[in-house]
């Protein structure tokens, strides 16, 4: 007699099918899931669990084509039972957050396997480790964000240049001196200056659009080359004739007044521009070369940008933002952004600045040049031609009753002593500082012939700071993590599924990206670090000080962003290192 078979049995319905197909799916999921979850957590036994959902596997099939239907039952009391039991297993990992057979975890545990059958190797383990802590809540966020985020959301930071109505340029002193449709003719302007300058608002339209922030005229032996740093990076733009080169200049020469005749000697000057709603401070830099005057532009945009939306906007970590907050609040004390030259330490002082209450501080800027306009601020430039330097300003305002100063730089020891010195005596005062990085600082200010209890007392917290591309998201395309990095943030393999790199497309100018944010590493002074801070110091006991207070360092910091997607290694290790 044939054995009873599914084949052989009439009340083989649509019922007993769609149970036979729930169960092979279940089966298939669990021994994949078992398999990668027992080996992510390193399961004692993890290979008697696999025998076992595999062996499970291997039955049902046999059982069910030779025995029919009592497999089928079988399976569903058995398969659960040991999904049941693994689980448990699992759990014992995990806080209880993090369990699966807890209120919460019941609650998302579809969802959750699901997750986890896509990202190939269960939650993370149980960390001990506040990076590894981190790390996870980022894998969470950055899963919750892709399912809000639509695909090709722009960069926070973007903040895309479509001029539209009208085209002027300004003198320095606010006046009108030529007025133009974007695409029209200029209005004011003579028949020979008109194509000079309608070249050069063709080259500044196209610089606003690429959100440049430098134009570079190279002159070559017949030609001109236009090249534009987008993202901190130099692309070419445009290439023109010698002659027309030269027009352009003598163009943008006239409206930053500036000696016209003057091509042998350096000179520079100031202009703005305005573009639709949009207006940009522009500081001109000429310099004579072998074939020719070179200029430099550098475009500010004054109309707020990156600092209307304050600290927000700047790519914080959600932990630093907090304690930012926290210490930009308090009634005195001092905060230094570090960084290179075109690090964004100005851009993050202004958007501290800006989450200050105006109508109730008294706030004072003072700055070389005045780079943004606040409102309710009184804001000052420094003039070193008419010696009046920071150090003046500085001791004048102090007169003045302030709650809130922002020193542009510090960059000598006057400055800097009379800045502590405000720290001290009620004032908050926010600055800027070229150093590496926020212990670096510390020396720095040594180095300045800063006193080490003066140090001590006045600053309050360090913000180091790069700034990194952001990759473009209609381009970027995933990849593997390097073990490096994994190696780098104390990870186990499989953590991190996959993480992103850059590829190129029309959108981007071909390099992968589009934007930027900084990148941090914020150093909050705390009495280990203060004993430290002495006339030589040790930049090891200070670097493992910060590292004790959880300072994480910028390459760190980057590497998360790198984990939410948000740019790329090879961008993290081209600016940290
Ligand atoms: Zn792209």
């Amino acid at each position: 007699m044939d054995a009873p078979s599914f084949a052989t049995f009439p009340w083989l319905g649509l019922g007993a099918c769609s149970l036979l197909c729930l169960m092979v799916a279940i089966l298939a999921g669990a021994t994949t899931w078992v398999r990668r979850s027992a080996d992510a957590l390193k399961l004692k036994g993890a290979g008697r669990w696999n025998l076992l959902f595999r062996g499970m596997c291997l039955a049902f099939l046999i059982g069910a084509v030779t025995v029919g239907w009592p497999a089928l039952v079988a399976a569903w009391v058995i398969v659960p039972i040991a999904l049941i039991a693994f689980t448990l297993r699992r759990d014992a990992h995990f806080p209880k957050s993090q369990r699966y057979l807890s209120r919460r975890g019941l609650r998302n545990i579809f969802g959750d396997m699901l997750a986890a059958l896509q990202r190939g190797g269960g939650s993370q383990p149980a960390a001990r480790l506040s990076i590894r802590e981190q790390v996870s809540q980022l894998i969470g966020r950055a899963r919750q964000s892709a399912v809000r985020r639509p695909k090709h959301a722009a960069p926070a930071t973007a903040v895309a240049a479509k001029p539209k109505d009208g085209f002027a340029f300004l003198k320095k002193d606010g006046t009108t001196a030529i007025e133009m449709g974007v695409d029209g003719a200029p209005d004011g302007a003579g028949a020979v200056v008109s194509e000079n300058v309608s070249n050069a608002r063709d080259v500044m339209l196209k610089a606003i659009r690429v959100e440049a922030t430098d134009i570079h005229f190279e002159p070559h032996e017949q030609t001109y080359f236009v090249r534009a740093r987008v993202d901190g990076v130099l692309r070419d733009m445009d290439k023109m004739d010698g002659v027309v080169g030269k027009g352009v200049i003598s163009a943008i020469k006239v409206i930053s007044d500036m000696d016209i005749a003057e091509r042998r000697r350096p000179q520079d000057g100031t202009f703005a521009v305005h573009c639709g709603a949009d207006r940009f401070e522009i500081r001109v830099a000429s310099t004579p070369t072998s074939y020719g005057e070179k200029l430099v532009m550098r475009l500010l945009r004054s109309s707020g940008g990156v600092v209307a939306g304050g600290l927000n906007a700047i790519g914080l970590r959600p932990p630093i933002l907090r304690q930012l907050r926290e210490i930009i609040h308090k009634p005195y004390g001092m905060f230094l952004v570090v960084g290179p030259t075109g690090s964004g330490k100005t851009t993050t002082v202004y958007a501290s600045l800006s989450e200050i209450d105006a109508h109730q501080h008294n706030i004072t800027t003072i700055e070389d040049p005045v780079e943004y306009r606040l409102e309710n601020i009184t804001q000052i430039a420094v003039n070193t031609k008419a010696d009046v330097s920071f150090a003046n300003i500085l001791r004048s305002v102090l007169r003045q009753d302030p709650d809130v100063l922002l020193v542009g730089e510090i960059r000598d020891r006057e400055t800097a002593e009379i800045a502590c010195q405000a720290a001290l005596t009620g004032h908050f005062v926010f600055s800027t500082l070229h150093a590496n990085d926020s212990v670096a600082t510390i020396t720095r200010l040594l180095d300045l012939g800063l006193e080490s209890t003066l140090i001590q007392t006045a600053v309050t917290a360090v913000l180091g700071q790069r700034l990194a591309r952001r990759l473009c998201p209609d381009c970027k395309e995933r990849c593997s993590p390097p073990d490096g990095m994994i190696k780098k943030l104390n990870l186990k393999p499989g953590v991190v599924p996959f993480i992103y790199r850059e590829r190129g497309c029309e959108k981007c100018g071909g390099s992968g990206y589009r934007g930027r944010m900084g990148i941090h590493e914020l150093l909050v002074m705390n009495n280990d670090m203060r004993s430290l801070v002495r006339p030589s110091p040790s930049i090891t006991d200070l670097r493992k000080a910060a590292l004790k207070s959880g300072t994480l360092t910028l390459q760190i910091d980057g590497l998360f962003k790198v984990i939410q997607g948000e740019t790329s290694v090879n961008e993290i290790l081209r600016v940290t290192t």
